[in-house]
């Protein structure tokens, strides 16, 4: 019997994902059900214990010491609450007194980019590092931090939110209520939008996404390339800012965005260089993440391990 077990939920405007994560971070079972994302709040708890039915009635489950929590946000791991803004039904909703009273375990809540953090610095890109920035690229930009070999979730669980920094002060106004944020310019949908509006057009299959830009870029386009170099100079502007803030020496990438590979991370080195430019800051680095679909589940079930106590505000 495992005695190091934990549970992990990774809750998304799609999906909710289940996992028994051991101390090795070994997935041992998943579950899985589709986030009834228009339904109300109910409705929404009701797939949540569904999970967790399914993962409580493992033979493993006795060996569970904790539930993590990693949520699509805004969240308020002060309070235990979310409010995910693709879950309408969510707002300030108590997940965690609900899960501990389904389950009648301690449990943690961070926010999705901590989370991805969390796994990175795990067992990922950011394993080793100290002081790191991990970033999610993709339909929006998220992100978490490492400071002092300990994740950084900061009192609501939401600091690192690295796709809300503005790097263009009299930029497009985001969705948010600022301007020129990282997300407005650097997110796969932006991307996307930008190289369209400067004439890139898709092939034949109509793909019009940030994966079918990145391709097009391989090939030789150059409004394609032009528009991740855009991308690329917002997240460097982004990571420079953060690195000259707390001293971080990583920036680990991951999300769809993040798999156009070359077509985004040499353009953001060669950019990096003209952001990051004290001494104590020229060693930053960028990785693409290594965790992958995985990174929110694993990060989940770091912030609910005993052995790194910082990676949550245990509510227990
Ligand atoms: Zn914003």
């Amino acid at each position: 019997m495992h005695s190091d077990l934990v549970a992990a939920l990774d809750i998304g405007g799609t999906k909710i994902a289940g996992a028994l994560v051991d101390g090795a971070g070994g997935i041992l079972l998943r579950a899985r059900r589709p986030t009834p994302a228009r339904e109300d709040g109910e409705t929404v708890m009701g797939a949540v214990e569904e999970v967790l039915a399914e993962l409580a009635a493992s033979p493993l489950w006795p060996g569970v010491r904790a539930v993590g929590i990693g949520s699509a946000g805004p969240v308020d791991a002060s309070a235990g609450t979310v409010s995910p803004v693709n879950v309408p039904g969510w707002r300030g909703y108590p997940l965690v007194e609900r899960v501990r009273r389904a389950t009648g375990l301690p449990v943690d809540l961070v926010g999705d980019g901590v989370a991805m953090t969390a796994a990175e610095h795990w067992l990922g890109a950011a394993r080793g590092h100290d002081n790191a920035l991990c970033m999610v690229v993709s339909t929006g930009v998220g992100g978490g931090l490492v400071l002092g070999g300990r994740l950084h979730p900061g009192p609501t669980g939401n600091a690192g939110h690295i796709g809300h920094i503005s790097v263009d002060l009299d930029g497009d106004p985001c969705p948010c209520g600022a301007r020129g944020c990282v997300e407005r310019i650097a997110s796969g949908p932006n991307i996307a939008r930008r190289a369209l509006d400067n004439g890139w057009r898709p092939g034949p299959d109509g793909d019009t996404t940030a994966a079918a830009v990145a391709a097009s870029a391989r090939a030789g386009d150059p409004v394609a390339a032009a528009s991740y170099e855009r991308a690329a100079r917002a997240l460097a502007a982004g990571i420079a800012a953060t690195a000259t803030l707390v001293e971080i020496d990583i920036a680990v990438i991951g999300g769809g965005v993040a798999g156009a590979g070359e077509v985004l991370f040499a353009p953001l080195r060669r950019a990096l260089r003209d952001y990051a430019t004290l001494s104590f800051v020229r060693r930053l680095t960028v990785a693409p993440a290594l965790t992958g679909t995985d990174a929110g589940l694993l990060g989940a079930a770091a912030a609910a391990t005993p052995r790194d106590p910082a990676g949550a505000t245990s509510t227990a």
